[in-house]
């Protein structure tokens, strides 16, 4: 019998779009609905995660009324139709490749890490399939499907996902469309200096794609090596260290409480 997953104290996070005003005329954004929502099993917990939706504030004088801004980040926590976060597929894979330990290992040592991981041993295994094919990922595959859209949407909204290298662990980055969601390049990194970052990001604009904005992380290497190749491209920082530190205390406070309200 199939059990239902059961989650303590689940908390909501609420992500809204990176940019604060319209990429055609710049008009402050407005809420306009909720793009998503799901639960995510990230190595950091699980939370419901709301995706915010929001559109041009002038809907009369704004030459792209339609477009629908929503935050590339939290699009970029999870695969679409998947549960568990792309930082669970990482991990997951670079214990397999790098650390050589089998599924069954794997799938013992997710259920140890604080808070534990609530996975099958199959799913470990399904997870780790993805992970090899996010690293076959090839762009001219992926391209040529989604070429006339992005053609038609003025070129990209380059979003880059980072997964750092950690204690000579390599880490994961992926180079997508926010626009389209069509991945362009994946690349395993063993440094994430900036000449490093720079490689990957030729390998991007050797697409030929016009780029209109590129949304990443605040991490110092990127933010350097975009400011390098593209100065005049307007780059939106999403705000996850900010809401991990400002939801880190709220959490324990909660959880405390909940434990203090338990006791007799
Ligand atoms: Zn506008």
């Amino acid at each position: 019998m199939k059990t239902k997953k059961v989650y303590d104290q689940l908390c909501n996070l609420y992500y809204r779009p990176e940019f604060e005003h319209c990429l055609d005329c710049g008009a402050p954004l407005v809420r306009s609905h909720t793009a998503w929502r799901k639960t995510i099993t990230s190595m950091q917990g699980c939370a419901k995660v709301y995706n915010q939706a929001y559109h041009c504030r002038d809907q009369e004088m704004c030459g792209d009324p339609e477009r629908v801004y929503r935050s590339i980040y939290a699009d970029g926590l999870s695969l679409p139709y998947y549960t568990y976060g792309l930082d669970v597929i990482v991990t997951i894979g670079q214990a397999r490749l790098r650390q050589h330990r089998t599924i069954p290992e794997i799938h013992a040592s997710l259920s140890q890490v604080t808070p534990p991981i609530i996975i099958s041993e199959r799913e470990v295994q399904y997870l780790f399939d993805v992970y090899l094919l996010l690293l076959a990922c090839s762009h001219g595959r992926c391209l040529a499907q989604y070429r006339d859209q992005i053609e038609a949407k003025g070129g990209i909204v380059l979003a880059i996902d980072g997964a750092k290298p950690e204690k000579g662990q390599p880490g994961l980055y992926i180079f997508r469309d926010a626009l389209t969601g069509c991945r362009l390049h994946a690349a395993v990194l063993y440094s994430a200096d900036t000449t490093s970052i720079v490689q990957e990001l030729q390998v991007v604009a050797a697409l030929g794609l016009p780029i209109q904005a590129v949304i990443s992380d605040d991490e110092k290497a990127t933010v350097a090596a975009v400011a390098q190749l593209w100065p005049d491209t307007p780059h939106g920082l999403c705000h996850t260290h900010f809401l991990k530190a400002v939801q880190k205390p709220i959490y324990e406070a909660d959880r405390q409480l909940a434990t203090t309200l338990r006791k007799p």
